[in-house]
């Protein structure tokens, strides 16, 4: 609560929208948004893409952290929320810096250009998280980070009992990170009202 204080209201009238206009209430916290501000601002990121918009919540969060001459690309499959991440990008001024794309991410990413990105947040239907990763490892520079939210999935994907399409997914990322030789990672635990869950944070060799 007390970041939002000091955020001024400008993301309270985000959630507020992204509620009224009945998104899905699984959009990073408050403090995880800020921890994103803090490692674009840490980097110095001047190009993120994120994979998954909703609302733009974490998208605005990662805006705010960037200077002027930066760019955010945002990949959104739903119609309905690119239009009311669209509003809330308004809302918050940076409209001139987020640009989404909508459309399945995949086909939105392979047609990117070269120019690399130095901050990735992967945050999108978990069944696909690994092409998101390898996606992200083309387009992200040496040296710069990848993140992907719901790593820990409430401890499901500790469950061998769990087998459902988004664990599987989520598993499958964590397998193939093991033995990636072109990045080095591991996972931060989070906490939060919905339970616990964590980021993978990896840096690109
Ligand atoms: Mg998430």
């Amino acid at each position: 609560m007390l970041l939002l204080v000091l955020n001024g209201n400008i993301l309270d009238k985000v959630v507020q929208n992204s509620q009224a206009n009945g998104l899905p209430n699984i959009a990073v916290s408050d403090c995880q948004g800020k921890f994103l501000n803090l490692l674009a601002k840490t980097m110095g990121a001047k190009r993120v893409l994120k994979i998954g918009t909703l609302g733009g919540y974490s998208t605005i969060w990662m805006a705010r952290a960037l200077p002027d001459d930066s760019k955010v690309i945002t990949c959104e499959v739903d119609d309905e929320h690119a239009k009311v991440a669209q509003e809330n990008i308004n809302t918050a001024g940076l409209a001139d810096r987020i640009e989404i794309i909508k459309g399945p991410a995949l086909n939105s990413i392979h047609k990117l250009g070269v120019t690399p990105f130095d901050l990735v947040f992967i945050d999108a239907n978990k069944e696909q998280n690994l092409d998101y990763f390898t996606e992200a490892k083309r387009l992200v520079r040496k040296g710069g980070v990848i993140t992907v939210d719901n790593v820990v999935w409430f401890g499901k994907v500790a469950d061998p009992s769990i087998v459902d399409e988004n664990t599987e997914g989520i598993r499958d990322l964590l397998k193939s990170i093991q033995g990636d030789e072109e990045v080095e990672a591991s996972t931060i635990c989070t906490a939060g009202e919905r339970g616990f869950d964590g980021f993978i944070y990896a840096l690109r060799r």
